[in-house]
């Protein structure tokens, strides 16, 4: 059949079609023919603006100079890291490290930029083997996490809201250990000579049963910059280094700083507990 034949055949079977039939007709080909060519189009164009949206804010991000990954902080000097040959070579000649092993295996990354204290007590906590609640997320398996750690008890001394706002204070700190059978033992960086604060951390590095939690001024050991809390793992007798299993992994490795630079980064001013930053030795019941 011809293209003007079939026209014709097309024009004669609609003459007979009355037309109401005609309408129904019409629309029903208009559905099936106009209607998915209309939604490929406006599919398509959805997905442009999805492209132009995200290339506006890539443009933004130029405009502010804001890298859309930000790597790992560079060390100072003064510095030595974990993750380097030196750094490794200190651990196996320490003179103190028995707290390395527990905290290595429960060492975790805390979960926003002011939850410090609470990842290291987490970290503690995990590492003495204290009986810890239902962790939801691991069911059936109980474990201390930076959610969990937090109940009743805990907020009567500061809520996770607060902490997550303004961070910890040494004796807030010490509160919270305190709700769990735990005994702590706070020491403020500037009741301390150098000794007592070496001698504090280095008994307790070398016994199983009890961990060093420190809180410190970064910018007093030259990295950036406020208030900050991490365990102590080990120390090296030859170059008087403690290290620091740094909490906030996607900032700064593992370091090893000189005992005497942490020492006055711990006589430093915490401006909300007016009182100098400090250790809290923490132990089993
Ligand atoms: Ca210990």
């Amino acid at each position: 059949m011809s293209a003007s034949s079939t026209s014709n055949f097309l024009r004669k079977l609609f003459e007979r079609i009355p037309l109401p039939v005609a309408i129904i007709i019409g629309v029903w080909a208009a559905n099936g023919v106009l209607l998915p060519l209309y939604l490929q189009k406006w599919n398509s164009s959805s997905q442009s603006q999805v492209e132009v949206d995200s290339s506006a804010l890539l443009e933004i991000d130029k405009g502010q100079q804001v890298p859309a990954v930000r790597e790992k902080l560079p060390l100072t000097e003064n510095l030595i890291n974990f993750n380097s040959t030196a750094g490794e070579k200190l651990l196996f000649e320490s003179e103190a490290r028995a707290d390395y092993l527990p905290l290595s295996i429960h060492f975790v990354t805390q979960t926003n930029q002011a939850f410090c204290g609470v990842a290291s007590m987490v970290m503690v906590l995990n590492a003495l083997d204290i009986p810890a609640p239902e962790a939801p997320e691991y069911k059936p398996y109980d474990i201390f996490t930076q959610k969990n750690f937090f109940n009743k008890q805990t907020d009567k001394i500061i809520s996770a809201k607060k902490v997550s706002r303004q961070g910890l204070t040494l004796a807030e700190l010490a509160g919270l250990l305190a709700t769990y059978p735990v005994k702590t033992e706070v020491h403020h960086g500037g009741d301390l000579t150098l000794d007592e604060f070496r001698s504090l951390i280095v008994n307790n590095l070398g016994q199983t049963d009890n961990f060093v939690i420190v809180n410190y001024l970064r910018k007093a050991i030259g990295q950036e910059t406020g208030g900050h809390i991490s365990p102590i793992a080990a120390y090296d007798k030859d170059t008087d280094r403690l290290l620091i299993l740094d909490v906030s992994r996607y900032k700064y490795p593992p370091v090893w700083v000189e005992t005497e630079e942490l020492w006055l980064a711990t006589r430093t001013l915490d401006s909300v507990s007016n009182k100098t930053r400090g250790l809290v030795l923490v132990s089993d019941r």
